[in-house]
């Protein structure tokens, strides 16, 4: 008798899958999505059987048996296989990396490895030194311990020894010196404490739905299974009550199960609670602070069904629930949803496609859609539904536009022109308005560290040796750092080109506004959240519910706090420079500019005390900036689709990026050639359905010492692209040495 023989789907960078023999001991456990451990070259691999074989792939080899199942069901279900094999097709990915993707860490070892529950030491301030006068009396023959101690202070009041010690490369002893002074001392904390499990959910709110927010909820239950609806839905409109209204006839009515994609977990704490507070332990909350074994359960327990909601960010999609009814992607619009990696998928389109193999209904939320959403809602591929007011009757605040070319004052002394280049005087007059009468305020630089670049009277720029991008001036601690490769540097004297001594800092960061408010505002409780406050885990939470207390009475930030907050008693936006990123080289440029301005200034007047908006730019006539303004996203997409026309870019067609990258910069240069030599004949076959731009170097030419080219292929039908990139990456031959690398990123957020 012949054995029965399945094909099973390994994690290697190989386009194939590997045949092997069922056991008669494993023949009931062994079916299409089951988990398997195979024999491979030696060892032993994980791989996930894709379904019966024929055996031909074997020729004349004899197929070896699969030596284990483990699960007790099948690791992927009918749907999820089936998003997987599409994901490999699409994003011409091999199946077995992708699969492996789309299961916890944990699953991809033989044996369920759980750590044991560690600690870490954390340093606190146990002694507030407030003045300048106590900091000088205390630290005056230990410039270390001071330095320690404010870098402390910026990260919050607390962060664990070892990362203090790696930030500021000084050793232990000075940590010891500091605590030994009494200022601070240190604790044992739990390494990844889950703060999901202990945040008291709130209770829900009743809240009545508007006329508005009961058609959208009416149009998704009666939605066709696999539909997908565009909820539009200015800021402040209700989108969230929404969601759970209509998932709320998912589980409880219909008795089916649902997932809630959010942009980054951290950054969407108040949304996550209203999830929990209606629907409490039915939730599983997928993070990136859980430890492995904890992920592994919370993933047993979707499928087990003892919790019904998934919520996550973009890898929440691959969620192993049964009878799947809805899926929620809130925030549409952001760049998140798309993974960096291999495989590089976008969550937004593969929860699509999971819609459709199991008959769930797909909701996209957004205030500001994005260019492809919205295209497909016109031309009724998706449906559309609008929330066109605020919930309650709310205005949407006020949008003031600064002019900082006609700011800075000419014949003003010099100190105040370059005060007025940071703070104009209209915002800082509503800043001083704000704290008298005791509400808050958001303010928006979307750039970290003090400055932004440093050059010589020449022009000079220090820059990275690895990357071709400018180091990024930080203070506290001064060192010259790469926001792209993490390079660290200190700050020399003088030029290293010319030898010019008095080196200028340029472009202002987070860093450099926080001290100047903290000097025009003395007595203001100031915060700052950018990366560099945020490296423990659950920092962003924390800053977030001290605003929620009412103990911060200006929030500055990075693009973390343009998402999703709520926060009644913030009544005054401010945005430092909106034209940070609006010339970036890229075709979304002025998408993402309009978006993070619309979403940072819809963070204004959510509450009864309304709200003002003041956007600082030296470009106040670009589309991006007025139609924020006027919160007008219809005149934007008015506006930015017929630019995608001509030079065509999505949503007029399909775009995907091929990027070639080595170690030598004429390698790759040849190498690209070679590709585009390897295309052309290809592309014409096709019948001008696909064009190829380049090859030319990347808009950043090195990143981590790697110099980068790259194709930008645009086709009209995605099957085409499909079957070239495929021929392409399996055929094409790259050079062995120089380290040659090729990635392939379709439908890309970006061509940096
Ligand atoms: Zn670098
Ligand atoms: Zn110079």
């Amino acid at each position: 008798m012949t054995p029965r023989l399945v094909d099973v789907a390994l994690p290697l960078p190989l386009f194939r899958a590997f045949t092997y023999a069922v056991p008669d001991g494993l023949r009931n456990a062994v079916t299409a999505g089951t988990r398997v451990v195979v024999p491979f070259r030696q060892r032993t691999a994980i791989g996930v059987v894709l379904g019966e074989s024929n055996g031909e792939s074997l020729g004349t080899a004899v197929a070896k048996p699969i030596l284990d199942a483990p699960d007790a069901l099948p690791a992927f279900r009918p749907d999820l296989l089936a998003v997987g094999r599409w994901m490999a097709d699409y994003y011409v990915s091999p199946v077995g990396l992708v699969l492996r993707a789309a299961l916890p860490a944990a699953m991809g070892r033989a044996r369920r490895a759980d750590p044991p529950l560690r600690t870490q030491r954390v340093l606190r301030i146990a002694q507030p030194l407030d003045t300048l006068m106590q900091r000088d009396a205390v630290f005056a023959r230990a410039p270390q311990q001071r330095a320690l101690y404010e870098l402390l202070e910026t990260l919050g009041g607390q962060s664990t020894v070892a990362h203090l010690v790696e930030r500021l490369g000084c050793s232990e002893a000075v940590v010891r010196g500091l605590v030994k002074r009494g200022v601070a001392a240190v604790v044992q904390e739990p390494v990844d404490r889950d703060p999901f499990v202990s945040r008291a959910a709130p209770p829900p709110a009743a809240v009545t739905p508007s006329d508005a927010q009961r058609g959208a909820i009416a149009a998704l239950r009666s939605g066709a299974p696999g539909a997908t609806f565009l909820l539009h839905g200015i800021t402040g409109s209700g989108k969230t009550l929404v969601y759970l209204e209509f998932l709320r006839h998912v589980l409880h009515d219909r008795r089916q199960s649902a997932i809630v994609l959010v942009p980054e977990i951290a950054l969407t704490p108040q949304t996550v609670d209203r999830f929990r507070a209606v629907f409490g332990d039915l939730v599983a909350v997928l993070h990136s602070g859980l430890s492995d074994g904890e992920r592994y359960d919370a993933w047993r327990a979707l499928q087990r069904g003892d919790k019904r909601i998934a919520i996550g960010a973009r890898s929440a999609v691959f969620a192993p629930l049964e009878n799947l009814g809805a899926i929620v992607v809130d925030e549409e619009h952001e760049a998140t949803y798309k993974q960096g990696e291999a495989p590089r998928y976008h969550a937004r389109e593969v929860a699509i496609v999971r819609a459709r193999e199991a008959g769930a209904v797909v909701v996209l939320g957004s205030a500001t859609p994005s260019l492809e959403s919205w295209a497909n809602a016109q031309s009724g591929k998706y449906h559309l539904l609008s929330l066109p007011a605020r919930v309650g009757g709310g205005a949407l605040p006020k949008v003031n536009i600064v002019d900082l070319r006609h700011e800075a004052g000419a014949g003003a002394p010099a100190a105040v022109q370059a005060l007025r280049r940071i703070l104009s005087a209209p915002l800082e007059a509503a800043l001083h308005d704000r704290l008298a009468r005791g509400e808050q305020s958001l303010l928006l630089l979307n750039r970290r560290g003090f400055a932004n670049f440093v050059t010589c009277p020449d022009g000079h720029v220090v820059a990275c040796p690895n990357c071709a991008i400018s180091l990024t001036y930080h203070r506290t601690p001064e060192r010259l750092i790469c926001h792209y490769c993490q390079h660290t540097e200190a700050l020399e004297a003088s030029c290293r080109e010319c030898g010019a001594e008095n080196l200028k800092q340029r472009g202002v960061g987070t860093q450099q506004v926080e001290r100047l408010l903290n000097e025009r505002f003395p007595t203001a409780r100031v915060a700052r959240m950018d990366v560099d406050t945020t490296s423990g885990k659950w920092a962003h939470t924390e800053i977030l519910d001290r605003v929620g207390r009412g103990e911060v009475d200006i929030l500055l930030g990075t693009q973390m706090i343009a998402k999703g907050l709520d926060f009644p008693n913030v009544t005054l936006v401010g945005v430092i420079d909106a034209d940070i990123g609006i010339n970036l080289p890229d075709f979304r440029a002025s998408e993402r500019t309009f978006q993070l301005l619309s979403q940072v200034a819809g963070r204004a007047g959510r509450g009864p005390k309304g709200g003002e908006v003041f956007i600082q730019t030296r470009t106040p006539t670009h589309h991006a900036v007025q139609c924020a303004v006027e919160h007008d996203y219809l005149r934007f997409v008015g506006e930015e689709l017929p630019a995608r026309e001509d030079p065509p870019y999505p949503p007029t067609l399909r775009l995907a990026n091929l990027v070639i990258s080595g170690l030598d910069e004429l390698a790759v240069a040849d190498c690209a050639q070679q590709a585009a030599v390897w295309l052309a004949p290809r592309l014409e076959a096709l019948g001008g359905d696909l064009t190829m731009v380049g090859p030319a170097p990347c808009p950043i030419e090195r990143i981590k010492g790697r110099w980068r080219w790259h194709l930008a292929l645009k086709a009209a039908r995605p099957a085409a692209l499909t079957r070239l990139m495929r021929a392409f990456l399996t055929r094409f031959e790259l050079p062995a040495a120089h380290e040659m690398r090729v990635t392939f990123d379709r439908d890309p957020v970006a061509l940096l």
